[in-house]
């Protein structure tokens, strides 16, 4: 065995002797030479691997066609760029693992001159002097809001940061034990709390909290009174939790500031287009909240951005935090979201240009419809891979707003004969472009709603290359 290994381990290909091989010319005129050699050390180290592990045991895969040719299939992966689009067909509209959000075409034009060119960023025209980057967003937030005064950071989770840091530090937040949430992971509300150097007090219990759990542990170091939206999870049946209105009525007899971290935060009221109240921002700061922070890519349908916004004096204290410049917002979102919030000047207009806001709106005769012109883009098809239907089933908002509302929706439905539901998943995420679908019940779904109009045509293509007899045969 040890013989054998040696005889194949002499058998590789030295690195100057492969680069010679015709086809590695070729890749050296495409490619620069640090990556080509790249791609070979990666294989020539693999191959030794696979003989010590004994997956290699045929003198001729180590032939220099065969090693080459391994060696231009790795300079081809690793010459790609790494972040590539992809057709989200979970039916998420607010997806944070796809990105969220997707600006609105407008907001797209202007990236180019902003982004290739000088710019007003931190210059006042008319003095002639340094400005404010904020100032490009502070008074359109303020004219949609109402608000006192705003301020914008890289995103809703340093807004928290910030606004704790700048108004706690060393002090003590108040926040109910129901809204100790975890957001994803890396965001949850203790921690952020201890990173601030604000000392937590928590009140009441996981379903109920009263007013007087609150006026019970106020006292000369309370410093805010925190209350979080719960986002991804709700707490139903026997279950009690104050009102902004009522926990600004305790912070202002005792001269508290009270703040409220929305999560989602949006501006327009969405009961209007027949979906589930959510409390907007202009009503969180009308019934009393000193300070609300939401993030730009949930519910607004921006980038990705934190927004602050509330009484002056404490957005004054904030802005002059030094962690503030740490966090600070660059001038490519600054732009898209200056640009997203003029589209919310005519409500209209906002749900009609933003995506995220005409996907949750899109009523399901209209996406019955865009199913059907997808049905048809597949066309007949007789697979012995699958079978393939149009179901009704529900989508979500995703990104911790309306986190039990399910959209009534329409649904490409592949179920699967010859290859597993997993299979054909995974199939498609790995086309390119990448088609990202859901498995239920053994089924593989792909929901019209989060599929825009464009790349129909591309998911039929996909569809329709699944369903040829050779895919499963030779990948399963
Ligand atoms: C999403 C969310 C955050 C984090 O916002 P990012 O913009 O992702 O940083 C914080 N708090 C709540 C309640 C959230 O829903």
């Amino acid at each position: 065995m040890a013989n054998k290994n040696q005889e194949l381990f002499r058998k590789i290909p030295a690195v100057d002797r492969l680069l010679l091989a015709p086809i590695m010319n070729e890749a050296l005129a495409l490619h620069p030479r640090p990556l080509v050699l790249k791609a070979v050390n990666q294989i020539l180290d693999e191959l030794r691997e696979k003989i010590q592990t004994s997956e290699i045991i045929m003198e001729t895969d180590l032939d220099l066609e065969p090693v080459s040719a391994l060696v231009m299939a790795r300079l081809n992966q690793i010459a790609k760029p790494s972040l590539i689009p992809v057709i989200n067909a979970t039916g998420v509209v607010i997806h944070t693992n796809l990105g969220r959000s997707l600006l609105a075409e407008s907001v797209l034009k202007k990236f180019a001159p902003i982004a290739g060119g000088y710019s007003n960023l931190e210059y006042d025209l008319v003095r002639g002097e340094r400005g404010s980057r904020y100032s490009h967003v502070e008074e359109i937030l303020k004219e949609l809001t109402q608000a006192e005064a705003a301020m914008v950071v890289n995103n809703n989770a340093a807004a928290v940061l910030l606004a704790l840091d700048t108004l706690a530090k060393g002090r003590e937040v108040v926040i109910s034990r129901g809204q100790l949430v975890e957001i994803g992971g890396s965001f949850r509300i203790p921690d952020v709390m201890r990173r601030s150097g604000a000392k937590m007090v928590e009140v009441g219990t996981t379903n109920k909290t009263h007013l007087r759990d609150y006026e019970e542990v106020i006292g000369p170091e309370t410093a805010l009174l925190l209350k979080v939206h719960t986002s991804n999870f709700q707490i139903v049946g026997f279950t009690e939790e104050l009102s902004v209105s009522e926990l600004a009525g305790i912070g202002n007899r005792h001269g508290i500031p009270v703040m409220e971290d929305l999560g989602s935060g949006c501006l327009v009221d969405f009961s209007e287009y027949g979906l589930i109240k959510e409390p907007t921002v202009q009503e969180v700061l009308s019934q009393g909240a000193d300070l609300v922070t939401f993030s730009g890519d949930k519910l607004l349908g921006g980038p990705q951005a934190g927004i602050i916004l509330g009484r002056k004096d404490l957005v004054e204290a904030i802005r002059k935090n030094q962690l503030s410049r740490a966090l600070r917002i660059d001038k490519l979102t600054l732009l898209a979201l200056e640009e997203t919030l003029r589209l919310y000047r005519d409500k209209r207009t906002a749900i009609e240009k933003i995506p995220t806001l005409r996907m949750i709106c899109e009523t399901y005769s209209s996406l019955n419809k865009k199913a059907g012109r997808l049905m048809r883009l597949i066309g007949s098809m007789d697979s012995n891979n699958f079978s393939i239907e149009l179901i009704d089933g529900g989508s979500k908002v995703g990104g911790g707003a309306l986190p039990l509302l399910e959209l009534p929706s329409r649904l490409i439905c592949l179920s699967p004969k010859a290859a597993s539901a997993q299979f054909m998943e995974r199939w498609l995420r790995s086309y390119d472009p990448p088609v990202i679908s859901r498995v239920e019940k053994e089924r593989v779904l792909l929901d019209v709603r989060t599929i825009k109009e464009g790349e129909l045509k591309t998911v039929a293509q996909a569809i329709r290359a699944l369903a040829e007899p050779l895919v499963v045969n030779k990948c399963h």
